[in-house]
């Protein structure tokens, strides 16, 4: 504790206890309140206080994730965030798509690096477990087009896939030519689909992709009925042919991807199976990242809220058929 000073000594207080004393001892007192504020700012306010005033400023005007911490504020800049509480860019962001809903989608070069793994046919008994696993030990999300007389056979696969958090898109029920089928046709190869899946995930189903890439106008209008998206590919490396091996198929995705690919692969192929682990290591070296078809063309957006993580329990659907993400390693 410091000394005080010689003005408030016993031997002035004797003498002077009056107005002598006041004019000094107010000037004296000005420096021990400066001394007192400082120690109060110091240490009368903990962390939790001062992140619950950070907190209640974020409230009161939440400022944009790009704003600077460091950049003063001007009132005009208040005012423009209080418009942003009633409108979240997010959600503005996430309601345009990059692609217009009544195209057809081959790709999405506007998404830059990012690209999406699609397969077809599925699922299988045989195959799509181990599918599934590659794609979860890699952490990849991914788009899977199964034919509906496929998910009427193998109904728990079809909720196992939902469940890891793919996406699941409408490849019809008997895998016709969409081309030779009228409307009425095509709408019922559509919703017969979508309705066994739609009994089994919890999910929108907003994808069609027409067997063989083979379309028409008819699908085009059926689609917009729908309100679904026609989804095709721009990168195929064939691995539907025989003998396709699996380096064969790497080198084909590897020489034509490019900004927002959408990849059509197979289920039910060894090789692609055999090729998928190296396929994904390789691009991610060469700075690709994977979305499904719909976080890619941006009706979805490319988040992990709503999918269980590892280790996390699946929809109840999959708990009722005793089948979890450890069952299949
Ligand atoms: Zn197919």
């Amino acid at each position: 504790m410091r000394s005080l000073p010689p003005v408030f000594s016993a031997v002035d207080l004797q003498r002077d206890p009056g107005r002598r004393l006041l004019k000094p001892a107010l000037i004296l007192m000005i420096p021990i309140v400066l001394v007192f504020m400082q120690i109060t700012f110091s240490f009368g306010f903990s962390e939790d206080t001062i992140a619950e005033q950070q907190g209640s400023d974020n409230i009161a005007k939440p400022a944009p994730a790009q704003a600077s911490a460091n950049e003063p504020e001007t009132p005009a800049d208040n005012a423009e965030e209080a418009v942003h509480i009633v409108v979240p860019e997010n959600d503005v962001q996430s309601s345009v798509p990059l692609v217009p809903r009544e195209e057809i989608l081959r790709s999405v070069p506007a998404a830059g690096k990012k690209v999406a793994l699609t397969f077809d046919d599925g699922p299988s008994s045989k195959y799509t477990a181990d599918y599934l696993r590659v794609l979860r030990e890699n952490n990849v999300k991914a788009t899977f087009f199964p034919i509906g007389r496929h998910i009427k056979s193998n109904a728990n696969l079809a909720a196992l896939i939902a469940g890891e958090g793919h996406e699941i898109g409408n490849h019809t029920y008997d895998h016709p030519n969409l081309k030779r089928q009228n409307k009425d046709s095509i709408r019922q190869q559509i919703s017969r689909t979508s309705d066994l899946l739609n009994q089994r995930i919890q999910q929108e189903i907003t994808l069609v992709r027409p067997p063989g890439g083979n379309y028409g106008p008819e699908l085009e209008a059926v689609a917009a009925e729908m309100n679904m998206r026609v989804a095709l590919w721009s990168v195929d490396p064939k691995d539907w042919e025989k003998n396709r091996t699996h380096k064969e198929i790497i080198a084909n995705i590897k020489n034509h991807i490019g900004p927002g690919s959408i990849i059509l692969l197979h289920e039910g192929k060894p090789e692609t199976l055999k090729a998928l682990p190296i396929l994904i290591n390789d691009l991610r070296q060469d700075g690709w990242e994977f979305v499904t078809v719909s976080e890619l063309v941006g009706d979805r957006p490319a988040s992990t809220t709503d999918r269980p993580s590892r280790g996390e329990k699946l929809p109840r659907i999959c708990n009722r058929t005793a089948l979890t993400s450890d069952s299949l390693i």
